[in-house]
């Protein structure tokens, strides 16, 4: 497929971004950036910010807005990023998303897909705590998954109405087999 995509994928932790990801820049060949995966890599490599990243990643908080936004702007101009990317946790409050709109600006381009994956809550934990049994992650457990459903409540929940605002936005239904959502999604990007 060789039309540009350049995709933000939003929704609260549990709603299956990181799955529907993995597929859909598969699909479309292009990078899969999830900086919650990057996070998680800085920490596990260890140095002299790993120290600090874990503190906010184990509790459920997120790292500072400077530093994740420089992270991305790094990644974004990477020789990969020049055919479309896809954008997985990120941005999540509402600094990154201006910090994201002044990057695309300066690099001529914008944002061809805003889609929110839209999950009722019980659903979400329930799927957060199965998850937990096998992912390993330090934050799937049932105290730090409640702290991260309020920072998304607090800080990211506000990123749909501002995508809304400029026409950028489309809503699916979250709910459903993966496949289901999968297709839904393809539909939304024509992929
Ligand atoms: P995730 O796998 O997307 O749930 O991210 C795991 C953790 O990484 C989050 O709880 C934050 O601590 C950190 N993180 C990932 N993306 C961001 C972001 N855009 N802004 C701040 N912190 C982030």
């Amino acid at each position: 497929m060789s039309r540009q995509a350049r995709i933000v994928l939003l929704g609260p932790p549990g709603a299956g971004k990181g799955t529907q990801a993995t597929f859909l820049a598969g699909k479309l060949a292009i990078p899969h950036i999830s900086t919650g995966d990057m996070m998680r890599a800085a920490v596990a490599a260890g140095g002299e910010l790993a120290g600090r990243l874990k503190v906010f990643v184990d509790a459920g908080q997120l790292v500072p807005d400077g530093l994740i936004i420089d992270v991305v702007r790094d990644r974004l101009s990477r020789a990969d990023c020049q055919g479309g990317y896809l954008l997985d946790g990120f941005p999540r409050t509402l600094e990154q998303a201006r910090a994201l709109d002044e990057l695309l600006l300066d690099m001529g381009a914008d944002l061809t897909h805003v889609v929110e994956l839209r999950v009722p809550l019980d659903e979400l934990t329930e799927r957060l705590i199965k998850r937990g049994q096998s992912s390993g992650r330090s934050d799937d457990n049932a105290e730090v998954i409640r702290e991260r459903m309020r920072v998304y409540d607090n800080q990211t929940r506000p990123l749909s109405e501002y995508y809304e605002h400029s026409g950028r936005l489309t809503v699916i239904d979250g709910v459903g087999s993966i496949d289901d959502i999968r297709a839904r999604l393809a539909a939304v990007i024509g992929a």
